[in-house]
């Protein structure tokens, strides 16, 4: 085909449309699409390439069925990691599905005070919940722990110091170091003790009247052993309290439950946190909270109430939809049906017997389909900065497959798309991330994806079940 004989941008639009390629987009959002490929098709003619017609058309209608397709995709988590920062942290509970749902199909009183007719506030719907919960005078919610950190340094230490444990003085992932969110803020980071052990008093020497706070930051994604040591959380609030400085705490993920009755070692609650002594403790509400993407600032009713007139606040403030998930979320807690109700908490206390017979069930229908697969036990993570190291045993379903990787690249760019890790030569999927509903989805993807690879061609669409 010479350059005189490409077709026009409008008849190219409506050969795309005849060819039933364009998924319901009107002709003028075809344009640009239909522009991009004769600007192609007109250099590879320049390199003396061939050029046809039905290969613009379909690819016009390639460009166009990836656009209209949402980037961000279902997943179906089979890596045992439950808290996974990647693939989207807490699966939200049907409770809080059903108030983002409620609220976020209409109107409601966000920023509205009902009983006076008048303008309220955002941040008064989940505090009082979040107080209760946690022991605390005041609470506050913010976009991201990050946030909550950044906005109780900004509102509580500017222009001042805050001393940090050189142990603590950490990177948590995602750019989020501790050294650079309170330059940040404008307070000044001085460090004190060294790498593995720091004492009361080194943080008590270090004490000036430029002092504003001691920070505290939870070693959410390493642990620190061997010859070690750290201030007793009493010594660091009789030291706060004497010297007239804040203890501020960074928790990290910060749980409601206790983790050591789930088989986990034992960490202090955020409860705990609050009352031992700390005077604002941030934690995130996705990860063991198990409830949207939020952070959360806990403490003294005076302190909260100066970072809710702190400007920054506007910049960080959670969204209605955020607000509804977390008060049904905190609403299971105060029920006292979280492991019950909340996602992370039902894979936390799976039972590994529970787990396989899931998992023999997926192969059962696995071999039914002809595919050689068999149950392995393994090891899950919490994830997401949570009790690092510590493992769940679990089970999982192996696929005897010859190419275990294409196989997984297959699965991966399917619709859902689906996550396992690769062990011995095996393609594993963990049971314990798998949302029990969706064991038989999950078992048809992965034939759809062998079928898929064996015949060459991309996996059929899953049905949305
Ligand atoms: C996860 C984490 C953060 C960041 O929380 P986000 O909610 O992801 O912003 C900050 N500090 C610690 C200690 C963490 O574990």
């Amino acid at each position: 085909m010479s350059y005189r004989a490409l077709p026009s941008v409008d008849r190219l639009v409506q050969n795309v449309v005849a060819a039933n390629l364009h998924r319901e987009l009107p002709p003028s959002a075809l344009v640009s699409y239909a522009r991009d490929v004769l600007a192609a098709a007109r250099l590879a003619l320049k390199n003396g390439e061939q050029v046809e017609v039905g290969a613009l058309v379909a690819e016009v209608g390639h460009l166009v069925a990836q656009d209209v397709e949402p980037r961000l995709r279902r997943l179906i988590n089979g890596t045992g990691v439950i808290i996974q920062t990647n693939l989207g942290r807490a699966p939200l509970s049907a409770a809080a599905l059903e108030a983002i749902t409620s609220i976020a199909g209409g109107y409601s009183n966000l920023e509205y005070d009902l009983q006076r007719g008048e303008r309220g506030s955002r941040y008064d719907h989940m505090a009082a919940a979040l107080a209760r919960l946690t022991g605390a005078e005041d609470a506050l919610a913010v976009n991201n722990n990050a946030a909550a950190v950044l906005l109780a340094l900004s509102g509580l230490c500017t222009g001042k110091e805050v001393i940090v444990s050189r142990g603590q003085a950490v990177e948590i992932g995602g750019g989020f170091r501790i050294p650079d969110v309170l330059r940040q803020s404008g307070a000044m980071l001085l460090e004190v003790g060294t790498t593995n052990r720091t004492y009361a008093r080194d943080y008590a020497e270090a004490i000036t009247d430029r002092t504003a706070a001691i920070l505290t930051v939870h070693r959410s994604n390493f642990r620190m052993s061997g010859f070690t040591h750290d201030p007793a959380d009493a010594e660091l609030a009789v030291l706060a309290r004497e010297r007239g400085i804040l203890w501020i705490d960074d928790w990290g993920s910060g749980s409601l439950l206790q983790t050591a009755d789930y088989g986990l070692a034992y960490e202090p609650t955020v409860t705990d946190r609050v009352r031992a002594g700390c005077d604002i403790v941030c934690f995130s509400g996705d990860k063991l909270l198990g409830g949207p993407q939020a952070g959360i600032i806990v403490g003294k009713a005076a302190l909260v109430g100066t970072l809710r007139k702190h400007p920054l606040l506007r910049a960080l403030r959670v969204d209605k939809l955020v607000i509804a998930a977390m008060e049904a979320t905190l609403l299971a807690y105060r029920r006292g049906t979280a492991t019950g109700e909340l996602p992370v908490w039902r894979m936390i206390a799976a039972s590994p017997d529970d787990l396989h017979a899931r998992a023999e069930q997926v192969v059962e229908h696995l071999r039914q389909r002809g595919m050689e697969a068999i149950v392995r036990p393994c090891q899950s993570a919490v994830g997401g900065g949570s009790t690092p190291g510590e493992m769940l045993p679990s089970a999982a379903v192996a696929l005897l497959a010859p190419n275990p990787d294409a196989l997984h690249s297959a699965l991966r760019t399917a619709q859902p798309a689906v996550v396992g890790r690769i062990a011995d030569g095996h393609l594993l999927f963990d049971l314990r991330t798998v949302l029990p509903e969706n064991d038989a989805l999950l078992a048809e993807c992965i034939v759809g994806a062998y079928a898929a690879l064996q015949s060459g061609g991309a996996p059929p669409p899953k049905d949305d079940a």
